[in-house]
């Protein structure tokens, strides 16, 4: 391997050792999405229909998908703050993630630049014992 592709991949290995630490890190995590709405209650006569409208809450709602359906729960205001905790642990997690998987397609390009130079030169190998 040429010396400036070895340092990259060691620079990549490092990296990922990095991330790899950063997962351990992150705490309990869930998906879904948290929100904060204020919504009309359709009582007639009930401030949230009048012009403008003065809209009712603000509710906290933790959305998830649960196979393919989307799911929401309504949640007090302190169980939002345990919930958006633990979805920005998710989504923290998420972007670990993505970054391993960045940095690893660098890694296998040259993983694979080496694999191609060493298949090439078993050919060249073979060729050449082939005439002896
Ligand atoms: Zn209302």
């Amino acid at each position: 391997m040429k010396a400036s592709k070895a340092r990259s991949l060691a620079a990549l290995d490092r990296r990922l050792g990095e991330l790899k630490e950063q997962i351990a890190s992150v705490g309990f995590l869930l998906p879904g999405s948290v929100v904060r709405r204020f919504m009309p209650c359709g009582k007639p006569g009930c401030r949230c229909g009048a012009d403008p409208p003065r809209l009712h809450g603000p509710y906290w709602q933790w959305s998830t998908k649960v196979g393919g359906k989307t799911v929401t729960r309504r949640l007090p205001e302190h169980a939002a703050a345990v919930y958006a905790e633990l979805v920005d642990n998710r989504r923290r997690l998420e972007a670990i993630v993505a970054e391993m998987q960045r940095v690893s397609e660098r890694a296998a390009k040259i993983l694979l630049e080496e694999a191609a130079a060493a298949a090439g030169q078993a050919v060249n190998r073979s060729l050449s014992s082939v005439g002896h």
